[in-house]
């Protein structure tokens, strides 16, 4: 770890090994979080025809009048006839205008005793949701790379797509290394701690869109280290190992990578928590080796994992980030860039407010962050009031 490499040059050595999956069909139900691999426009308008915006009576504008109730154009159920001047068809909100109809009068605005109708003087077009309003025909509503949310799934379906072609789900593998780890569950010895990270990065894995394939537990030991991570490397496009890539003589990852044939692309980032941050490539599989500090192993998940699984889905990878100013005090870190889990709040100008205590091992720094404050690296400490980088999570 002889030079510590910035977090972009991090992120630009990761996505550069990036070759994006391919696409399957995917039903609309299971879509959600899914990324889209194709480009989608509507085949005909929506609202495909002219509809009444409220329940009423639809008839031709002009003055105020008595006229006629001659039918009834319900949702799904048109008036099949041309409708003329002078007589008026009772319309739900939803329903077909009828062909000659120009207007729809509100029923607060009317009287009628189910044979006639009192309506006021109207002008033409009130009340009409015109054919297309929403797209038209041709029109394209969402690009190849878009993330599907509920938004984006109804806008499927309202275009009459009950399939998808995204992208494949980047299968990932997670392996936790340590003698010290205990399932949680199952009662602690002394010296041993529970295992927090194989259960952080699996919900980080999930979020990203991506599939948890496997997950698994190496002791502190070179050959199972290998073992783990040799059967991780053979069903996986990403595999995820936390712990054991620093320098210290239990550390065998860095080791058990390189005799299963899988290339550094770099080890030590300029980064606090994430120093020890490992990346390298076998064919076409990714691997990092995340440090074991609960903390740091979520935050370079976030940093350079999540944009890894976004590209591989063809998405953007680049982070939101917004600029937020400091809402106390925070100390510098000499050498390295410092992620800072923070709360944001305001509206306005936001205000980023540290969550706690910021060792690598405190988790409880993760609860309720909203994003990693970007502290460039420096003397002295960043005063309160100062613009800090936000990366939302
Ligand atoms: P390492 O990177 O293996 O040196 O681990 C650094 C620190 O993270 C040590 O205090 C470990 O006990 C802790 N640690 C490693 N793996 C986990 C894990 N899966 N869950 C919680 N803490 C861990
Ligand atoms: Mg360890």
């Amino acid at each position: 770890m002889s030079s510590l490499i910035a977090i972009d040059e991090a992120r630009r050595r990761v996505l550069a090994e990036v070759r994006p999956l391919g696409a399957e069909a995917v039903d609309l139900e299971r879509a959600l979080g899914r990324v889209l691999a194709e480009e989608l426009s509507a085949p005909g308008h929506v609202p495909p025809f002219d509809s009444s915006a409220m329940d009423g009576f639809a008839l031709v504008a002009g003055p105020a009048a008595e006229l006629p109730v001659v039918g009834e154009s319900r949702a799904g159920h048109p008036y099949s006839e041309v409708l003329e001047k002078g007589v008026a068809v009772r319309i739900s909100t939803g329903a077909v205008v009828p062909e000659g109809a120009d207007v729809v009068v509100p029923v607060e605005r009317t009287e009628d005793d189910g044979e006639r109708v009192r309506v006021p003087g109207l002008e033409p077009g009130q009340n009409i949701r015109r054919a297309g309003e929403d797209l038209l025909a041709g029109e394209v509503v969402l690009r190849a790379g878009t993330p599907l949310g509920p938004a984006e799934l109804g806008v499927a379906a309202s275009i009459g797509r009950a399939q998808l072609s995204c992208a494949a789900r980047p299968r990932v593998a997670l392996v936790v290394t340590g003698d010290e780890l205990v399932p949680p569950g199952e009662p602690l010895a002394p010296g041993r701690i529970y295992s927090s990270n194989g259960f952080a990065l699996a919900g980080q894995v999930e979020r990203a869109g991506a599939e948890l394939v496997s997950r698994a537990s190496a002791p502190d030991t070179a050959e199972g280290t290998r073992q783990a991570l040799d059967a991780a490397l053979a069903g996986a496009d990403v595999v995820c190992v936390s712990g054991g890539v620093s320098v210290g003589q239990h550390d065998h990852v860095r080791g058990a990578m390189g005799e299963l044939g899988v290339e550094e692309r770099f080890w030590g980032v300029s980064l606090r928590p994430g120093k020890p941050t490992w990346f390298g490539v076998r064919d076409e599989v990714l691997a990092f080796g995340l440090p074991g500090n609960p903390v740091s192993a979520m935050v370079t998940f976030q940093l350079f994992v999540r944009p890894a699984l976004a590209a591989l889905q063809g998405a953007d990878p680049a982070a939101r980030r917004i600029t937020a100013q400091l809402d106390e005090a925070v100390p510098r870190n000499p050498r390295r860039e410092e992620a800072v889990r923070v709360r944001l709040s305001g509206d306005g100008a936001l205000r980023a407010t540290p969550t706690g205590p910021q060792g690598s091992h405190q988790l409880t720094s993760m609860l309720g962050a909203d994003g990693l404050a970007l502290i460039p690296a420096g003397d002295g400490e960043l005063a309160a009031g100062e613009s800090v980088a936000v990366e939302l999570l």
